[in-house]
């Protein structure tokens, strides 16, 4: 393509027969009107309804749609994966497929990113229109990731999101990540994440596809690994080592006293004293530790990525 594109629509798709022709319609409706060179990138998360037929017929339609079919269902996070690697536009926008998120907000979106210079801006459902026993959960964990992240977001996990080119691109999301996106962002190093209300409004069509209680649970468990990863990823022997060292030192220290106390001060036997037993225990989950740190060294040691930076600028190269 010649003129080189500057938005691009994200949409992972799950059985969504039904919304796509309306979504589609709507994003036409609103951005036409604009003078956006754009393109729309329906992912096809292995659906079993029709969606991949009417992406299709959407495509000889629109040519500004394109699409990607899974050959099975992945889950979000890959289809956003997916996406991101084939989205060329300067300002990436995501949204859901089910119409619940509004196309109307992709114009202000861009321009915070393209003229405000965010590098993320998440969208915040402020009022929404899903049951309570999922808007519950949801409170409750974005509460979590506040704290954790450090990120002001109301909204983690709105699917409604605008990005610039960079940060999806250096960005990888798979199993449930995706509602971490802003933390994984912030981690790679972008900074400037902003946050715009925006209309959020029933499911007409279709069934929502994730169920709340089971999503809670492993929301926290990929938070957990998520900050761990960040922390100690590229060091484990930093943590591991240090806390086997410690445990080991700590059981020695006891040992040697148990035994000074025996045979020096002639005191009753080592293995009558439940110290014994803390001491044995604190040696051997030392050196389980230690092992373990150790082991996540050298895996580190070998794992693809282990020297892969961001590089902002450099100076002095391709110069004119
Ligand atoms: N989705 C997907 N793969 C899945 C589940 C969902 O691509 O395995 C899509 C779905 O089609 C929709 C979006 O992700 O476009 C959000 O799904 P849903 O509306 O069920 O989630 P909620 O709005 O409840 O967060
Ligand atoms: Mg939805």
């Amino acid at each position: 393509m010649s003129e080189s594109i500057q938005l691009s629509v994200v949409v992972p798709l799950y059985n969504e027969e039904e919304s796509l022709p309306r979504l589609i319609e709507w994003i036409d409706e609103v951005l036409s009107v604009h003078s956006y060179h754009y393109e729309v990138v329906l992912v096809d998360d292995g659906s079993s309804d029709k969606s991949w037929e009417i992406v299709c017929d959407l495509r000889r339609k629109y040519a500004f749609v394109r699409g990607i079919r899974f050959q099975r269902n992945y889950g979000k996070a890959a289809a956003l994966n997916e996406g991101f690697k084939a989205a060329g536009g300067d300002v990436v926008i995501t949204m859901d497929a089910d119409l619940q998120d509004s196309p109307e907000e992709i114009p202000e979106l861009y321009r915070m990113i393209t003229e405000e210079q965010f590098d993320l801006v998440s969208g915040w459902k402020k009022k929404r229109y899903d049951s309570f026993h999922k808007r519950f959960p949801s409170k409750f964990y974005n509460g979590i990731t506040r704290m954790v992240s450090g990120i002001k977001l109301h909204d983690f996990n709105c699917g409604l999101k605008a990005y610039r080119l960079q940060v999806v691109k250096s960005i990888e999301v798979y199993g449930e990540m995706h509602r971490y996106i802003p933390l994984i962002a912030k981690k790679a190093g972008f900074r400037k994440i902003g946050e715009k209300v925006v209309q959020h409004r029933k499911r007409e069509f279709g069934e929502p596809k994730y169920e709340s209680f089971s999503r809670g649970i492993k929301g926290i468990l990929d938070l957990i690994s998520l900050t761990f990863m960040h922390r100690f990823g590229k060091r484990p022997m930093h943590v591991f080592g240090f806390g086997g060292s410690l445990l080991f030192i700590i059981g020695f220290l006891i040992f040697l006293w148990l035994a000074i106390a025996k045979f020096v001060l002639n005191q009753y036997g080592m293995t009558d004293r439940p110290l014994f037993y803390f001491g044995l225990l604190c040696m051997v989950i030392g050196t389980q530790l230690f092992i373990a740190g150790f082991l996540g060294e050298m895996i580190t040691r070998s794992a693809a990525d282990r020297n892969k930076y961001l590089i902002l600028e450099r100076k002095g190269w391709d110069e004119e």
